[in-house]
Formats: C-alpha cells, sequence, structure tokens
C-alpha cells in the first residue's frame, strides 16, 4: 500500500451554511468500501466469475494469463494461480478509518504496525475461491509489495481466515525478498512464470497484470485497450477506490507537488462535459 493523497485541506464539504468543513479526500471511498452491498457484490463476482473459468483454465495446457508465456510450450509446468494481498485478497480498509479518524495521509510506519496486528479481514469471495483452487490441485500464490520483514505477520493473517498457504513451495513472495524484487512486480512474475503455468492473475492494480510502473495515463489506456479481453477470463480486477496507480498517474507520479499544483491537476481530471 503506498500513494499520494490529496491534501486534506483541497476538499471541502459545503454544508449549506457559511462554515464548511474539511473532509478527508479517503472518507467517501472508504465508507463505500466498508458499507456498500455493491463493494462486496462486486468481489464477489470477481471471484465466482473466476472459479467458472477455473476448469477450463486447468484443462487447456497452453492456457496461461502472464504475457511473457504466450506462445511458449508451458504445458508440462504446475498450473498455479498468482493474487496480490492487498485489497485483493485482504482487505485494509480498517487502516484507512484510523487514517481518516486521525486526519493524516499514509504514513509507512502506522501501515507496518496495521500490518503486525495480522488483523485484517478477507476480501469478499476471495477465500471460497482460493480453497477451491487448492482443492483441484492449483498452487496459490501471493505476490504482493508488502515488505519482506512483514512475510510472519502476512502469513498468519492469510492462515487464520483460511487461505490456502502450500508448504511445498514458497507462495508468498514480497518485495525485496531478493535484489530485483521490486515493487513493480515484474520480476516476481518472471520468476513464477519460469517454474509455472499461471493460469490467473488477480489484483486490485493495473501493476498486477502487466509492466504499467510509472507509465503515462494515455499509456494505461493504450494498454487496457490492447489487452481487454484478458479480463473476466484470465485477469480478475477488484476494486479499489481509495489509492493505487490511478492516483499516483494523475499526479504525473511526482511527490513534490504544491497544493496548487496538485489543485490544477484534480481540476483537469474532472469531466463536466460543459
Ligand atoms: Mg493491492
Amino acid at each position: 500500500m503506498k500513494y499520494l493523497l490529496i491534501p486534506v485541506t483541497l476538499l471541502i464539504i459545503h454544508t449549506g451554511c457559511s462554515t464548511t468543513k474539511p473532509v478527508h479526500p479517503t472518507l467517501q471511498a472508504t465508507l463505500w468500501v466498508q458499507n456498500s452491498v455493491e463493494y462486496d457484490a462486486l468481489t464477489t463476482m470477481a471471484y465466482q466469475s473466476a472459479e467458472q473459468h477455473l476448469k477450463d483454465a486447468l484443462e487447456d495446457e497452453n492456457w496461461s494469463a502472464e504475457l511473457t508465456q504466450q506462445g511458449k510450450d508451458i504445458s508440462s509446468l504446475p498450473p498455479v494461480i498468482v493474487l496480490d494481498i492487498d485489497e485483493t485478497v485482504l482487505d485494509n480498509s480498517p487502516f484507512q478509518a484510523r487514517m481518516i479518524r486521525h486526519n493524516s495521509d499514509y504514513d509507512p510506519v502506522a501501515w507496518e504496525e496495521w500490518v503486525a496486528e495480522a488483523q485484517a479481514d478477507a476480501v469478499p469471495g476471495a477465500v471460497a475461491f482460493t480453497q477451491k483452487a487448492a482443492e483441484m490441485g492449483i498452487t496459490v500464490i501471493y505476490l504482493s509489495n508488502r515488505t519482506a520483514d512483514s512475510e510472519t505477520a502476512t502469513r498468519e493473517n492469510l492462515a487464520a481466515l483460511g487461505f490456502p498457504l502450500s508448504g511445498a513451495t514458497d507462495v508468498v513472495l514480497l518485495k525485496g525478498e531478493k535484489e530485483d524484487w521490486t515493487s513493480a512486480k515484474t520480476a516476481r512474475r518472471a520468476y513464477v512464470a519460469n517454474n509455472f503455468r499461471i493460469l490467473m492473475l488477480f489484483g486490485d492494480d493495473f501493476n498486477d497484470f502487466l509492466p504499467a510502473k510509472k507509465i503515462t495515463e494515455a499509456r494505461r489506456n493504450e494498454l487496457l485497450s490492447e489487452h481487454r479481453s484478458y479480463f473476466g477470463e484470465r485477469w480478475f480486477i477488484l476494486p479499489n477506490p481509495v489509492y493505487g496507480s490511478w492516483n499516483d498517474a494523475m499526479f504525473n507520479f511526482e511527490r513534490g507537488l504544491s497544493d496548487e499544483q496538485k489543485q490544477v491537476l484534480i481540476e483537469e481530471h474532472l469531466h463536466p462535459k460543459q
């Protein structure tokens, strides 16, 4: 979990009288994740839809969700599915709620403390789906930008919720475990692809599916157009309105922007069609 936030002071609730009240930029999104049946239904839909394709994916020896495996003979490789962790299988909205309560931006120290608590709930649909995959003989691999130091707590959290954790291979691949295992995830997907046939990819961010680190919004849209057919069959995306590379791309991946510079970009990204 790592993202830029627009300053708290930028967003104002107009109360209808002369006073205004500042509101945290992620308040509405977090309320939606934590309270709406629509969020629950969407994540359930993603996992139930994936389950409907799982048998075909397993039986077709050339089926792969990984772009670098297309056109290669991968029939002898054992099958896996690869899932991101945060906002894909674990719901960290309580951490976000704490940030809102404290009226603070993302804090990496507070984040590591939350991870160490190991008390995230499961994203709806994820446990049943991964258990089904494991029953079918498919290894479940978790590929996350949580740091290598958090592996014990992360495994504890996943195990307590009933997520499959195969003992035969390292199935929790975290950032920094190896020198080239960066946040881009590309090297780790390549590592998995060398040893396994990747049936499906799951994530809440474009970077969970293809190399999309720090690319422009225009390029993101091009890549989406080129790969639309993967979604709903081999790639399954979970809703995350709170943070992500979409937000970083909106601010051109710049972390030193002034409030005024951010406000200009926010205005440019509102589309009232007037
Ligand atoms: Mg994620």
